[in-house]
């Protein structure tokens, strides 16, 4: 091949070739599919904002919390606690702690006590006890003294600050559970940095009064929450919770919609508690990190069972120094803050559009899908199928075209060296397509009536069982054995006037020789009489055969085909394709 014609068979496009039924209930259900597919991407498209572009929230969160509580500490009375003694200890910009419950340890000095017995280690002798030493539990350095801490117990003596602070439950009711009514004022600044987009949770019509007046109860928006309020939304009792104090998220949801028709941009705010409600009491019970300043403070306790901070007030009496040692308990309130903004974008729908072709691909499938199964009617299934798909059979597996005389429609069989022709499984039934041109030159042929049976029906052997026509004997290879008839018993085909007329009328065949080759021999001999015999039977029973398809000759008309035209030496060629040699 020259490079010319190299590039020209590169130059050719190879496009699908389609079949197109007919079909009213086909139609309608493809129709009906493809509606309903693209029902669900209309629906996808709008209910899910497909056509925009989105960008995630930046934001920051400050919180105040106002209110003032009457505190009645144990041996100290009513006490006033306003925001700054019970705000303060938050770690995180994102949330604010509350505390809601406090122990009080008062009049500690600098000295030397006995150690708790669940902190410090028990002793009978100063030997037990080591000097300087220190552990994550206790509350001093040991002194290496072993001293008596009640009546029965005695353990090791601690520089720390005296008395030590008793390990108790916390009071219950919660000292401050009025802090169910203190307010806090969330405000959010959110940014989408992709739009250029500014909001507050505090919108430009909330003045100073509105603020003053909004209750949630009836307004949504209002930034303004009671601690009590937050607490029930969150599906927890406010004064349960008071008591050992837990975790409350408050999560501020913003999902903006910047189009100019439809632009909505709102916060929407929810509560949840996030640390485990049931107190797992087997884990670090009582284990505590603690950190102290002068000025105040505090401690962050993280304990699973506990949310506690610690801190100290400190005063002088008489030129000593004593600190009164809270340990409080409260609610922290962490604020989470997420959303997206969507905005229309061009890119973005047509990315949805070419996402969603291939969801009409579903409406193929199942077409096909019908087609090829039972689930259609069978009949017309069978003739759709057939016309979609073109089985090309491999090169070992010969397809054979059968035809009997007493059915309409032409079989395809699959030759078989080990089952007989006869009882060989049908691949598929066809209509037979008839050779016109064969037909039309039958028709002008003059009939005379004359023949009759008597010449083919010499006494032959008894039939071998598969043959209905009375007329086949047995053969050595199994695909010849196949007779003239399917099912029913009857007349055979090689005895029909036609036959004669058509396969062994010698002055028919000679010209068809002669029509095919001019200048054959004459007179031919009797394997060109034979084959001619053969295709003429061919054309005339199965008419244009399948592509692939080889026809198939039944038995009885192969003997009195070879009964016509004898071979001199008495051989024949065995089975084989028409085309390829003598049968
Ligand atoms: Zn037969
Ligand atoms: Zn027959």
């Amino acid at each position: 091949m020259g490079f010319g014609s190299k590039l020209l068979a590169l130059c050719s496009y190879e496009t699908t070739k389609l079949v197109r039924i007919h079909s009213v209930r086909l139609g309608t259900l493809k129709w009906t599919l493809n509606a309903t597919v693209l029902l669900f991407i209309c629906l996808l498209l709008l209910w899910n904002r497909k056509y925009q572009q989105f960008d995630q929230v930046v934001s920051s969160v400050t919180a105040k919390v106002k209110g003032v509580a009457l505190m009645q500490l144990p041996g100290e009375g009513a006490v006033i606690w306003d925001e700054a003694d019970y705000t303060g200890f938050s770690q995180d910009k994102n949330s604010f702690f509350v505390v809601t419950n406090v122990i009080v340890t008062k009049n500690q000095k600098q000295g030397r006590c006995p150690e708790h017995p669940s902190s410090g280690r028990l002793c009978r002798r100063h030997e037990d006890c080591e000097q300087g030493n220190w552990d994550p539990h206790s509350h001093g350095i040991q002194t290496g003294s072993c001293v008596k801490f009640d009546a029965v117990t005695r353990t090791c003596e601690v520089a720390a600050w005296c008395p030590i602070e008793v390990k108790k439950k916390p009071p219950r009711p919660a000292l401050l559970a009025s802090a169910e009514n203190f307010t806090v004022l969330i405000k959010n600044n959110i940014r989408f940095p992709a739009f250029n987009f500014i909001r507050r949770n505090i919108l430009p019509n909330m003045t100073e009064s509105y603020l003053r007046r909004c209750q949630r109860a009836h307004d949504s928006l209002c930034p303004i929450f009671t601690l009590g309020d937050i607490v029930n939304r969150a599906g927890e009792n406010f004064s349960t919770m008071a008591v050992e104090g837990g975790v409350i998220g408050i999560q501020i949801k913003w999902d903006c919609n910047l189009d100019p028709l439809t632009r909505r941009c709102l916060p929407a705010y929810s509560f949840r508690r996030l640390d485990q409600k049931e107190s797992n009491k087997t884990l670090y019970p009582g284990f505590n990190f603690r950190y102290q300043s002068r000025v105040k403070l505090l401690f962050l306790n993280v304990i699973m069972k506990y949310l506690s901070v610690r801190f100290a007030k400190y005063k002088t009496v008489d030129g000593v120094e004593e600190r009164t040692l809270y340990k409080a308990f409260g609610i922290r309130f962490d604020i989470m803050v997420f959303g997206q903004a969507g905005k229309f974008s061009f890119i973005q729908l047509i990315i949805y559009i070419g996402s969603t072709l291939s969801y009409y691909a579903l409406t193929t499938v199942l077409l096909d899908w019908l087609i090829g199964t039972s689930c259609y009617a069978a009949e017309e299934g069978q003739n759709y199928s057939e016309r979609k798909v073109e089985s090309v059979p491999d090169k070992k597996e010969c397809i054979l075209c059968v035809s009997y005389v007493d059915e309409d429609d032409i079989r395809l069989v699959k030759m078989s060296h080990k089952k007989r022709l006869q009882d060989v499984e049908t691949i598929s039934v066809q209509t037979r397509q008839e050779d016109i041109g064969h037909m039309t030159a039958t028709l002008c042929l003059p009939l005379d009536p004359l023949i009759s049976l008597a010449a083919f029906s010499k006494a032959r052997p008894r039939p071998p069982s598969w043959c209905k026509c009375g007329a086949c004997s047995p053969s050595p290879l199994p695909q010849e054995e196949l007779c003239c008839r399917h099912s029913s018993e009857g007349a055979c085909v090689a005895a029909s006037t036609l036959f004669d007329k058509l396969a062994l009328h010698r002055p028919l065949l000679e010209a068809l020789l002669l029509y095919r080759d001019p200048l054959a021999r004459m007179p031919p001999s009797a394997a060109a009489l034979r084959r001619c015999a053969y295709r003429q039977y061919a054309a005339w029973r199965l008419g244009v055969p399948p592509a692939d398809a080889h026809p198939a000759i039944p038995r009885c008309c192969v003997l009195r085909i070879r009964e016509a035209f004898p071979s001199p030496d008495g051989r024949y060629g065995g089975f084989a394709l028409p085309s390829e040699a003598e049968m």
